[in-house]
């Protein structure tokens, strides 16, 4: 193992994977904190469920996953997180960071989430996605993560003691000797925001931070390290990569999304005229049994053509099933039926499975006791087919607003729209 990743939340992880799969690097990714021998892959990603827990609990997790990768052999760590930095006001970004830097007995390291090709930039300090910066984007609104001051030199200087500095795109448009130099300048300075506005300047990056113990980043700037890697003859990129086995089975989509891309990519499979089972959230509350029944004898009834089974729905739909059932009681319901036919379909021979959304890709995962996956070519950006390691069995997990409207056609077809 050449890289170990630890990723704050699944998707995120699954992010990065794919970005190292795309530069030649062979990648595992572990679902959650693993015992036993990491797999054999130039690297492994471990993702967590960081993000926004108690950050005393990120940092233990975080620390557990970075004991178990460097007993692996990691010789770099990367702490990935969103690209667009979605932290609270603890943390966790500051707080993980400090401890991987303590345990790795290290006293500098970056902070950069540009990913350019989303639109994730990073300019004198502020964060910006697409035009706008960070704080007037639709992030100041997350639930979870409102993000509402776009300079990350201070976002992260409240979660942190440690003194954090700039690299201005003006040093890094210098080269990676010219970052170095003021690393090395100004130790007493343990953190670097990083600017970098587009893909050369995480070439940059990656140059100067191939020796650094800890690399923190969204996943951009992972795209340069595999070059840098070959350059000191720690990796053979390997075009090969991506490359799964090719599964004959049957192959099923299912949907928990209700995002409005979902939403799109259900209409546009109808519109193809292939076979589409819309499930009842009232049905399932009144007797889960039997709308599984009803739902996998429809199924049985498509004899193996691809299909898909779904519960997204209209925001009004939406409105009008959770005053009925609850929020948390109807998106339980609908995920443990979801998760249920995926059971009953692999059991019965599907081999390649679409799931569309976050917690409806996490209970399916669960379900299945998934828990190392290898990571293959991306469908579309951030969402690569990947394959259980121990069973031929492969899924495509895609959170809500991912992928284009032809996403599942697409997946099943195995026709790369981004790569
Ligand atoms: P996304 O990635 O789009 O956020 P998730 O799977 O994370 O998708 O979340 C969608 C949630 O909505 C799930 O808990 C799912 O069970 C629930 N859900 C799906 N369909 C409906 C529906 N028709 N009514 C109410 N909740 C639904």
């Amino acid at each position: 193992m050449i890289l170990g990743v630890i990723a704050d939340d699944f998707t995120g992880a699954t992010d990065v994977a794919s970005m190292l799969v795309r530069a030649g690097m062979t990648t595992v990714q572990v679902i959650g904190v693993p015992t036993g021998v990491p797999p054999t892959a130039d690297a492994v990603v471990v993702a967590l469920k960081s993000r926004t827990t108690p950050s005393d609990d990120a940092v233990d997790e975080s620390l557990r996953a970075l004991r178990w990768l460097t007993d692996g052999g990691a010789r770099q760590i990367y702490f990935k997180y969103c690209s667009t930095f979605d932290s609270t006001a603890e943390g966790n970004i500051g707080p993980v960071g400090d401890a991987l830097m303590r345990a790795l007995n290290t006293q500098q390291t970056i902070a950069c989430p540009a990913l350019p090709e989303n639109g994730r930039t990073v300019f004198k300090g502020h964060l910006f996605v697409g035009d706008t910066l960070l704080s007037d984007s639709s992030m100041r609104h997350h639930p979870l993560t409102p993000m509402h001051d776009a300079n990350l030199v201070n976002v992260l200087q409240a979660q942190t003691p440690q003194p954090v500095g700039l690299t201005a795109y003006t040093t890094v448009s210098q080269g990676a000797a010219a970052m170095q130099a003021q690393w090395q300048q100004h130790p007493e300075t343990r953190w670097w925001v990083v600017d970098a506005v587009d893909n050369a300047a995480l070439d940059t990056i990656a140059e100067a931070c191939a020796d650094m113990p800890l690399i923190t980043a969204g996943s951009g700037v992972a795209l340069g390290l595999p070059k840098v890697y070959a350059q000191r003859g720690w990796l053979t990129p390997n075009a090969q990569a991506a490359q799964l086995q090719t599964l004959t089975g049957a192959a099923l989509v299912l949907s928990g999304s209700c995002s409005s891309q979902t939403l799109a990519q259900v209409a546009r499979w109808q519109a193809r005229q292939l076979p589409a089972y819309q499930l009842d959230p009232l049905a399932i509350a009144s007797d889960p049994d039997t709308a599984f029944q009803s739902a996998w004898s429809w199924y049985e009834s498509q004899v193996g053509q691809p299909a898909l089974i779904y519960a997204s729905a209209d925001q009004a739909a939406v409105k009008q099933t959770q005053s009925a059932l609850g929020v948390a009681r109807a998106g339980a319901l609908i995920e443990a039926l979801l998760a249920r036919v995926a059971q009953a379909a692999v059991a019965h021979g599907v081999d390649r499975l679409v799931v569309a959304g976050g917690e409806t890709s996490g209970a399916v995962v669960q379900a299945l006791q998934v828990q190392q996956l290898r990571i293959g070519r991306s469908i579309a950006p951030g969402v690569p087919w990947t394959e259980v390691v121990d069973r031929p069995l492969q899924l495509a997990l895609k959170s809500g607003n991912f992928g284009g409207i032809d996403f599942f056609y697409e997946a099943i077809n195995q026709e790369v729209a981004a790569q």
